[in-house]
């Protein structure tokens, strides 16, 4: 299998280059040449996730160096459960957040850390990883590539927009890991990773390479649970899902559409956003407009420009056929706490608030379908909005409290990506 830049000029290449060069030469993003199907796929004989995750993956690492270690590679990365939590009728949540950092980010970062760290012992390389993060990205990349070989971790968090935790997250691990907080905001943090991507003699001396949802080593890996979740929900209810998915840099949902192209059982995918309003707005007017990004409580959603849109501009080229396959909604800050409020008055289920989102849509726009609601974190990473919300403590998973109890460090920088590289 060869993948292709979503700009078309650059030269095809296969998965562990994909994975290594980050963004193609053209500066596009890689993205399948042609997509297999799961029609052939043995479901009833799988027996576990990362058995799931393999077969899935398979074909997109036939030919590759890394084919004959997939299957470990997913044994490494997918530790921990994936479960699908009933809430009522026929109304779901995929809980993704009990990964080490307790955010879905954990499985793309684990993915991509365990077939990095195996390309570079091949090729007997050394890594420099950057990374740019509104908050989740960042704890979970520190985390899955802390202390692995020959790699070192430069992390960028927006100065006063990652909560407590998150931040303790990110600048918890030293040995192999840089955390640097930015004066300036996360759009600006991701043009200061494009910005030294383009700046070739640094990115030769450095070995750069980047971890962010653009890395398809993150995207792919992201579409196993879509396709797990999927098969489980029509076993149980015997209906397709229609999938909320809180979106930010759309990374998450792009791994969605890329499971339903490859015929998951799904029958819809829906994005619920914060007051980030780009995608929303360009389903409406049909002129896609990048914005500034606006501060908001589901802070891993600040995204005024999402990276990924470009791989959904390559899955859907036109806003018609955009608009039969993607629909969007924005909740605001207020609707969140609303949200959070009334979820765990009515039921006792504790949300995040950017999973709020997503509960908000199904109740506002799906509220007697057979629904999945994707739940991106866990409500104690944000624990100063939820809790006086709820008017109760949210108890901390074990994997979580460990971190919050490392020493913490980081660097103070600019915007000027150079002020990392001396
Ligand atoms: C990153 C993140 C999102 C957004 O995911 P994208 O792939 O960027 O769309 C949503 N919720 C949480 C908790 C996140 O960390």
């Amino acid at each position: 299998m060869k993948f292709v830049s979503t700009r078309k000029k650059a030269p095809a290449v296969s998965v562990s280059q994909a994975i290594i060069q980050g963004l193609a030469v053209d500066g596009g993003l890689y993205v399948p040449e042609s997509f297999p199907s799961l029609a052939t796929l043995p479901v009833g004989e799988i027996s576990s996730y990362p058995e799931l995750a393999y077969e899935v993956l398979s074909p997109f690492f036939e030919g590759d160096i890394l084919a004959e270690d997939l299957a470990q590679i997913c044994v490494d990365a997918f530790n921990f459960p994936v479960p699908l939590v009933p809430i009522q009728g026929e109304q779901t949540v995929l809980e993704l957040f009990h990964g080490p950092t307790a955010a879905f980010k954990d499985f793309g970062a684990r993915f991509l850390a365990s077939s990095m760290e195996r390309i570079i012992e091949r090729q007997k390389q050394k890594l420099t990883i950057l990374v740019a993060t509104s908050g989740d990205t960042g704890g979970a990349v520190a985390a899955a590539f802390a202390n692995r070989r020959n790699i070192e971790v430069k992390v960028l968090f927006p100065k006063g927009r990652v909560s407590k935790r998150q931040q303790q997250q990110l600048t918890c691990w030293g040995n192999n890991i840089q955390a640097y907080e930015v004066d300036g905001s996360f759009d600006d943090c991701q043009k200061m990773v494009k910005d030294a991507f383009m700046d070739q003699a640094v990115t030769r001396e450095w070995g750069l390479s980047s971890a962010n949802s653009i890395n398809l080593g993150r995207l792919l890996p992201q579409s196993v649970y879509y396709v797990y979740a999927s098969y489980l929900y029509q076993q149980a209810y015997g209906k397709k899902p229609i999938f909320i998915i809180p979106s930010g840099n759309v990374g998450n949902s792009c791994a969605a559409y890329w499971a339903l192209t490859m015929g998951s059982p799904i029958e819809r995918i829906i994005l619920s956003v914060n007051k980030n309003r780009t995608i929303p707005d360009y389903l409406i007017s049909g002129t896609y407009e990048k914005r500034d990004s606006v501060a908001t409580l589901a802070n891993a959603m600040d995204v005024g420009n999402p990276s990924n849109m470009e791989r959904l501009f390559n899955l859907y080229p036109d806003i018609q056929t955009m608009r039969s396959m993607v629909s969007a909604y924005s909740v605001d800050d207020r609707t969140i706490e609303q949200t959070i409020k009334e979820v765990y008055a009515q039921t006792g289920y504790i949300l995040c608030p950017h999973t709020a989102t997503g509960e908000r849509v199904r109740r506002d726009h799906f509220a007697d379908q057979p629904t999945i609601v994707v739940s991106t974190a866990h409500p104690a990473k944000f624990e100063q909005v939820v809790e006086p919300l709820i008017g109760t403590s949210v108890e901390v998973p074990e994997n979580l409290e460990k971190l919050l109890n490392m020493p913490s460090s980081f660097k103070q920088i600019g915007c000027d990506y150079r002020q990392l590289f001396v």
